[in-house]
């Protein structure tokens, strides 16, 4: 995208640290960074990005592990920024091939991960339990954590120090100055390391084109307390299922509105089980049951709280307004709260579930009507402060799509900073001498997870199901006898997902045959050679006569 000039890095020179993004640059998801120094490699981050509607049936899509796969016995560890999926989703991934690689992460953090482990059948791994303030070294790296406010609790930043300098990753970040479980920012850590000197900069660029301040997560009360104080019938609440400051407010209006809550959805029921056991959630007396007794009171004492909110398909939402739902049924005048952001390109969908919810008589309070709620991440006030603040040599953008790294990058270069590295997936930047630079690139792509398939499915597969998705197919079957140099039957031609009533192909049938024929007289004998000159015949009249390009799959068998 940026750097399509660049060719394979050179070697790193001695004493230099090296920065490989894998994945999260040009894009929100898959997060991870190589950081190489002596020969050794840290990663930061392992996340999956979720498909779009041009990838039909990819389940995720991870970071290209290609170019450290031959090196990851010089991993010393993988250090896990917050329990996000874009930032942990994919270590089961990488632990598959080597189980070994020592975790570092917040109690949160790795509990999280380690539940998504044990569903992989990984359970010999290696875990280290780290909280801001710690120092621990690995290798060369010796890395200091400090304490960052995101919509999810126990995120940490990190700073890195090598013979190089001090690298300084914020992971994902904002600075609610009042948030729910009162861990701020720690601003001070950050103004102590810049006195020390920050060589190099990773900055979250997610809400960089956004003006101003990111306002506090108490700002949406008021919105809930509105639907708990209105609704006269149950109430159903669709948020992350790691938003666990979202989930707690959810509980403390319901246990003063005196109604009973119920979680819906597998990773919702999984994740809160994990944030109350640790004390990260704190569930008033009496409040929680299970979901499936939650009938056994009157609706007006009910609270569901359920997955769903990026309208993915098979979420529990979805279900519930497709009426599929196993025991959720919605009943006109419950109302449906999708207390969280609209994650771009799943738009459609969402809109799709707050029609399917309203046609069943649901009210659905969302982002598009009320105010309820707030961005995890830091806007450009608060970017601004950050940079001003730290003071960095050097600025590298990342987390985000590409006018997100150009935003953040332009706030740098606002405050007088003037190396700024705008980088790309696979793009290599060394920090030699304190100098931070743009020196390569090396392959990476993306890899489609689909059922327990990981990276078969390949771009051009892809392209193959949007077709497929789009056009339809048609399939032409011939019969050849090649001794005797003439079609023995056929064609036989059947298509499906296309406008293709009955003698649909009685005009484009002889033709095939003639040029089968033809070719067959002519002495053309090779299988694929036929199958290419019926694909021709009817590809050009299909696309000539009705303007649309099916999938075509020409067969032909030996009589
Ligand atoms: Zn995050
Ligand atoms: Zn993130």
């Amino acid at each position: 995208m940026f750097h399509p000039e660049l060719s394979a890095p050179p070697a790193l020179p001695e004493g230099g640290l090296r920065v490989i993004p894998l994945g999260g640059l040009g894009e929100v998801g898959r997060n991870m960074t190589v950081f190489e120094y002596d020969g050794r490699l840290l990663l930061v981050d392992c996340g999956v990005l979720f498909p779009e509607d041009h990838q039909p049936g990819v389940d995720l899509i991870l970071p290209d592990f290609a170019p450290i796969r031959d090196r990851l016995d010089a991993v010393e560890a993988l250090v896990l920024t917050h329990g996000h999926e874009d930032h942990i989703g994919a270590t089961p991934y990488l632990l598959r091939e080597r189980p070994d690689i020592p975790i570092i992460g917040s109690k949160l953090t790795l509990a999280l991960t380690a539940s998504k482990l044990r569903e992989h059948r990984l359970r010999e791994t290696v875990q280290h339990v780290v909280k801001e303030g710690d120092t621990l070294a690995f290798g060369p790296f010796e890395l200091e954590f400090v304490a960052v406010n995101h919509s999810i609790p126990d995120a940490l930043a990190v700073a890195i120090r090598t013979g190089a300098g001090l690298a300084l990753a914020t992971g994902d970040f904002k600075m609610d100055q009042l948030p729910l479980d009162g861990r701020i920012t720690d601003l001070r850590a950050f103004a102590r390391l810049g006195e020390e000197g920050v060589d190099l900069f990773l900055t979250d660029s997610t809400n960089a084109e956004v003006p101003g301040f990111t306002v506090s997560e108490r700002t949406i009360t008021p919105a809930i307390e509105a639907v708990f104080r209105e609704s006269q019938q149950r109430i159903i609440v669709a948020c992350f299922a790691s938003h666990i400051h979202r989930v707690q407010q959810i509980l403390d209006a319901a246990a003063e509105h005196g109604r009973k809550v119920g979680y819906v959805g597998r990773s919702m029921v999984r994740n809160m089980q994990i944030a109350s056991d640790l004390g990260y959630l704190h569930v008033p007396e009496g409040v929680l049951i299970e979901a499936k007794r939650l009938p056994d009171y009157p609706p007006e004492k009910q609270v569901l709280i359920s997955t769903g909110s990026q309208g993915e398909p098979m979420s529990a939402l979805s279900r519930i307004a497709q009426r599929t739902h196993n025991f959720v049924f919605i009943e006109p005048g419950d109302t449906v709260l999708l207390a969280s952001s609209l994650i771009p390109g799943n738009e459609n969908a969402v809109y799709r579930v707050i029609n399917g919810l309203a046609r069943l008589g649901a009210k659905v309070v969302h982002k598009g009507n009320a105010l309820v709620h707030v961005s995890g991440h830091a806007s450009a006030g608060e970017l601004l402060y950050c940079y001003n603040i730290v003071r960095p040599r050097n600025v590298m953008p990342v987390h985000g799509e590409v006018r997100h790294l150009l935003a953040n990058g332009e706030l740098a270069r606002k405050v007088g900073i003037e190396s700024v590295v705008i980088a790309d997936n696979g793009v290599v930047v060394d920090l030699v001498d304190g100098d931070a630079e743009i020196v390569g690139k090396v392959d990476v792509g993306y890899v489609y997870v689909d059922g327990q398939s990981v990276g078969d499915v390949t771009e051009t597969e892809l392209k193959d199901r949007r077709i497929l998705g789009e056009e339809g197919f048609v399939s032409v079957i011939v019969v050849v006898d090649s001794v005797a140099s003439k079609v023995a039957a056929g064609p036989e031609i059947t298509a499906r997902g296309g406008f293709w009533g009955p003698g649909a192909f009685d005009e484009i049938s002889p033709r095939i045959l003639d040029a089968v024929n033809l070719a067959l007289s002519d002495g053309v004998t090779d299988t694929y050679q036929l199958q290419q000159i019926i694909r021709r015949t009817i590809g050009r009249w299909v696309g000539d006569t009705h303007r649309r390009r099916p999938m075509i799959v020409p067969v032909v068998l030996e009589a």
